[in-house]
């Protein structure tokens, strides 16, 4: 209670493999790899975010390999100020959860193949 255990870098550089270094949620650069739920560190209770999508997440280490910083916040610059959305996310009122709906799997069945 309290303590989660910390996820391994030879853990992290696999969950960064499997899942190809893309977001699990937009598709985008992966930028860390985090929990699903809970604390389990499990191959199948951990994913890897891109960077905004990360920011909702508890803080975890970089993946190994992830992207330069100074990048990442230079892309969140150029995305505030495109005159049109660049993705689906950057529309106002954005329905977020029907995204989910309709791009994720329940996670009941979101295991993967070993
Ligand atoms: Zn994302």
């Amino acid at each position: 209670m309290g303590f989660v255990r910390e996820i391994s870098d030879d853990l992290r550089s696999r969950v960064y493999a499997r899942d190809q270094g893309r977001c699990r949620l937009c598709g985008q650069q992966a930028f860390r790899v985090v929990r699903i739920e809970g604390t389990a560190t499990t191959p199948e209770n951990l994913r890897v975010l891109c960077y905004e999508c990360g920011l909702a997440r508890p803080a975890e280490r970089l993946p190994v390999g992830g992207p330069d910083p100074a990048e990442v916040a230079a892309a969140i610059d150029r995305r505030i100020a495109a005159p049109e959305p660049e993705r689906p996310c950057d529309e106002p009122g954005w329905d977020w959860r029907g995204y989910r709906r309709t791009h994720l799997r329940p996670a009941s069945s979101r295991g993967y193949a070993r």
